[in-house]
């Protein structure tokens, strides 16, 4: 941070209601509760792993919060778009060789077009999904062994990433008088960095620190005219998270039975019916555990308000989406005020 910026933030700071003081003052605790748990983390000084949404998994009575992350043994296939320009194509390869430069251990292999683990998709316009996201967008989605084989409490079984699907605008988003421009080539391969980001694992965002992984939308852009011209990137928080084993449980909680039923409801109906996953993904404000049918329908359940369920695992509220709550019995629901309903 510079010193504007760390002025700025000071100021900011101070100008903050009490709510959000005690909300950063817990930040510190969980980042040493991380530590403890994973020594590892202690030789990424900077690291902001605390920081990230872990994946969620409510099932059995607990709700288990871990890491997802790709393997590194392999080169990671990354599916770059017919339709990109020379500019947009120079912004991926530089921001890719970024991420293989930072020590993560990952390596890509550039497809193409055509379908890939990671897809690449440039949008003509801004994206339409809220506040300071709106140059890009990540969907990330783990893996895991059946929820039947998940009987280790230190780890979620064959948790892997699988799936990240990239968007990436090619104008902002219009100004308060109705206007856009091209993204500038520094906020393109900023944008890439930080969507790449969450595609290797890294969800939500960090509060601040030496990361891209930061919501400023200010910052981004800096870092891909960094990148752009040469100079180093590094990333101590993203290294962190390939550090540990994919799978690494970071809270596991006992909650009542009805808040983690639905999921081992339609779990035990997906293995009856050797539906593929589960799989988890967490964002912004929600996360979701579902699986997929052979024509790629998806059973889904939401784990609601994720910020508070984060901080607060005994309150996780799952709700299902249409099609999981058409295929479970309402007359088995144990969410209280749900039972009996038809
Ligand atoms: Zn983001």
């Amino acid at each position: 941070m510079d010193r504007r910026s760390a002025l700025r933030a000071r100021r900011r700071i101070f100008g903050l209601a009490a709510a959000s003081l005690l909300v950063a003052a817990c930040a510190e605790p969980r980042a040493g509760v991380l530590e403890t748990r994973f020594p590892a983390l202690r030789d990424f000084p900077g690291q902001r792993l605390a920081e990230a949404h872990p994946f969620v998994l409510p099932s059995g009575g607990r709700v288990v919060q871990f890491f997802c992350r790709w393997p590194s043994d392999t080169p990671l296939p990354v599916s770059v778009p017919l339709d990109a320009t020379e500019a947009e194509r120079r912004a991926i390869d530089v921001a890719l060789r970024a991420w293989e430069g930072a020590g993560l251990g990952v390596r890509f292999l550039v497809l193409e077009g055509g379908p890939a683990p990671i897809e690449i998709r440039f949008e003509d316009e801004a994206l339409a999904i809220g506040a300071g996201g709106d140059m890009g967008n990540a969907v990330v989605d783990c893996q895991m062994a059946p929820l039947s084989q998940q009987t280790d409490p230190g780890a979620v079984r064959e948790a892997r990433l699988v799936r990240a699907r990239l968007r990436i605008a090619r104008q902002t988003a219009p100004s308060w008088q109705g206007k856009a421009r091209p993204l500038t080539a520094a906020e393109q391969t900023g944008t890439l960095l930080h969507e790449l980001g969450h595609a290797l694992g890294f969800q939500g965002h960090a509060r601040r620190g030496d990361t891209v992984m930061v919501r400023e939308v200010e910052r981004i852009p800096r870092v891909g005219a960094a990148v752009l011209a040469g100079e180093g990137f590094a990333d101590p928080t993203l290294r962190a998270l390939y550090r540990l084993p994919s799978g690494a449980v970071v809270s596991s909680t006992p909650v009542e039975a009805w808040r983690t039923d639905l999921v081992d409801r339609m779990a035990r109906l997906a293995e009856g019916a050797a539906l593929d996953g589960p799989f988890a993904r967490v964002g912004e404000s929600a996360a979701r555990i579902f699986w997929r049918d052979p024509q790629g329908a998806e059973y889904g359940l939401v784990v609601i308000q994720i910020a508070e369920a984060i901080r607060r695992p005994e309150t996780t509220r799952v709700v299902p989406e249409p099609r999981a709550r058409r295929a479970l019995p309402r007359r088995n629901d144990l969410r209280p005020g749900q039972s009996g309903r038809e």
